[in-house]
């Protein structure tokens, strides 16, 4: 296995405030043995050698960032709707459209490309929260998990990690309706269906793993949720739900089963440590109390909430209730976790009036550890002895970023300003750029043939 020894002119270790100066990160594989703060200067401690095979990274290295939400197919739609008047629902149905194009092929090249754009911008691990399962009309492909397979494949060429969320999407409505037009291709009728195909299938990789989702309560009918909760929690893996992104979903869950969304899920025995709840923008406070008691993590995605009108969730609230928070680009209106990560602060400061929420240290906490968590991978996301090699170097030498201080990173960088990627010990973005993907090309010819009439 491959040793190597970085030294990092500064690293954000885990527990701390702020960035180390002058840190030796020695991996080995795809994972780190030894992490040492060297004394000021870059002068080696007594006891460690000399560093002259060391690899220099100037700039901020920070651990894997992990994209907690996501679905790759709504990258086609950036710029393409952001002009348009209407809501979250009239967004809906653009996003529709671009469904009827995708089939195993095209979702591979496109999902390779956007996981690829997501390498460039530090993030070394993505939930894919998957619900175009199978063909026209809803017709299963030969293979019916063939989606799936796709994604797992564009992840692999991309060199990051997948969790496979794979999505339960029953209903068009909290009250039942049927699947109908493009929703078709979501259904496999029950859950127990649901749960058949899911078992079927087994990612291809050491860089993938399963996990589950409820699509919302709007597409799982409550006597179905716990069979879904259930196949997650008998395969050790995590559950995913969109929840209470928008005030109309508390309404109709209200009318129709008397409680919150939450309070469904948590009748049904969905929430819970590993079940992560996807936006959580317009929880009451009884559903913050029992998503903080149960543990269960909430993703904030709030690039995608402000394009999309949602709303500003309860950030600092949710937190204080101890529920771990994660970052997800979701619609990838904007794949920048630098972004996702200083909005959490930002929108918290429109809604109050008043600064400072969140410290840096929370903000790189959600953006790594608590994401890769989320998703299933607890050995992930710290730059710490024991955990993956994933090393996201980012430069402080750009118009961005030069004279800031290392700490102020997240308030300045932007996903351009990453300089290398390392995921699993392997290198996989060096001088800015994919080593093996021409992203921008790839983006531009995949979308071209999604979007075409
Ligand atoms: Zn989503």
């Amino acid at each position: 296995m491959t040793s190597t020894r970085w030294l990092a002119e500064y690293a954000w270790l885990p527990e701390h405030a702020e960035p180390t100066p002058d840190v030796l990160i020695e991996t080995v594989g795809d994972r780190i043995t030894a992490v040492t703060p060297l004394t000021p200067g870059g002068r080696p401690d007594a006891g460690v050698e000399v560093l002259v095979d060391a690899i220099r990274l100037p700039g901020l290295t920070l651990p894997g960032l992990a994209n907690a939400h996501s679905h790759a197919f709504h990258r086609a739609l950036r710029g393409r709707t952001h002009g348009g008047r209407g809501d979250f629902w009239t967004w809906r149905d653009q996003m529709y459209a671009v469904t009827t194009r995708l089939d195993p092929d095209s979702y591979l090249a496109l999902a390779r490309a956007v996981y690829a754009e997501m390498a460039l911008a530090g993030i070394t691990c993505v939930g894919e929260f998957h619900y175009l399962h199978h063909g026209p009309g809803g017709t299963p492909y030969a293979d019916p998990n063939a989606m799936s397979a796709a994604l797992v494949e564009a992840a692999a060429h991309a060199g990051i990690r997948l969790t496979l969320l794979d999505t339960c999407y029953l209903t068009a409505s909290v009250d039942g309706q049927p699947l109908a037009g493009p929703q078709q291709r979501f259904g496999d009728g029950d859950a127990l269906r649901w749960a058949e195909r899911v078992s079927a299938f087994t990612p291809d990789g050491e860089h993938a793993r399963l996990g589950a989702a409820i699509h919302s309560v709007r597409a799982v009918p409550a006597e179905q949720l716990a069979t879904v909760a259930g196949w997650a929690n008998r395969h050790d893996a995590p559950l995913h739900v969109h929840l209470s992104e928008q005030p109309a979903e508390n309404d109709a869950c209200r009318a129709v089963h008397g409680r919150t969304p939450t309070g469904l899920l948590a009748d049904h025995g969905a929430l819970g440590p590993a079940t992560t709840a996807v936006h959580a923008t317009h929880p009451t406070s009884g559903d913050v109390a029992l998503l903080g008691e149960s543990r269960t993590g909430v993703c904030l995605c709030p690039t995608t909430e402000r394009d999309l009108a949602d709303g500003i969730g309860p950030a600092r609230r949710m937190a204080d209730a101890g529920i771990p928070l994660s970052l997800g680009s979701d619609s990838h209106a904007v794949i920048d976790p630098f972004e996702e990560a200083r909005a959490v602060e930002l929108d918290e400061r429109l809604r109050t009036r008043r600064r400072g929420h969140f410290a840096p240290a929370e903000l790189l906490t959600a953006a790594s550890v608590a994401g890769h968590a989320a998703l299933g991978w607890a050995d992930a996301g710290r730059l710490a002895v024991g955990d993956r090699a994933d090393l996201v170097t980012v430069r402080l030498d750009s118009v961005r970023t030069a004279g800031v201080a290392p700490a102020g990173a997240w308030f300045a960088a932007s996903a351009a300003d990453v300089v290398q990627v390392v995921v699993d010990g392997r290198v996989l973005v060096r001088d800015g750029r994919h080593l093996t993907v021409d992203v921008p090309q790839e983006l531009a010819t995949a979308i071209a043939e999604v979007t075409h009439v």
